[in-house]
């Protein structure tokens, strides 16, 4: 299974940041837009896009691309905060 970490945030095309569509001062939960291009996509689709990209990254041995890794933060004995990476 894919963790959706990410997926419907970021593009599926440059994987930068997208933002809810607005119009008419409302938000339009279904519809993103890539920051960077101005693209408009459905959030699902989008998503989908992202988890077969990581999925075929992942089959050929080359993990989950890093912007789409969960930051685990986890205290260590010394009281720091250590961050590891979760690979699926
Ligand atoms: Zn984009």
């Amino acid at each position: 299974m894919i963790d959706e970490y990410k997926t419907s945030k970021l593009c599926s095309h440059c994987h930068k940041p997208t933002s809810n569509l607005v119009v008419n001062e409302k938000k339009l939960w279904k519809l993103i837009k890539c920051k960077t291009s101005g693209s408009i996509n459905n959030r699902d689709h989008n998503a989908t896009k992202n988890m077969m990209n990581i999925a075929k990254q992942i089959l050929k041995k080359k993990g989950r691309p890093k912007k789409f890794i969960r930051l685990q933060k986890k205290k260590s004995k010394r009281n720091h905060v250590a961050i590891r990476y979760k690979l699926y």
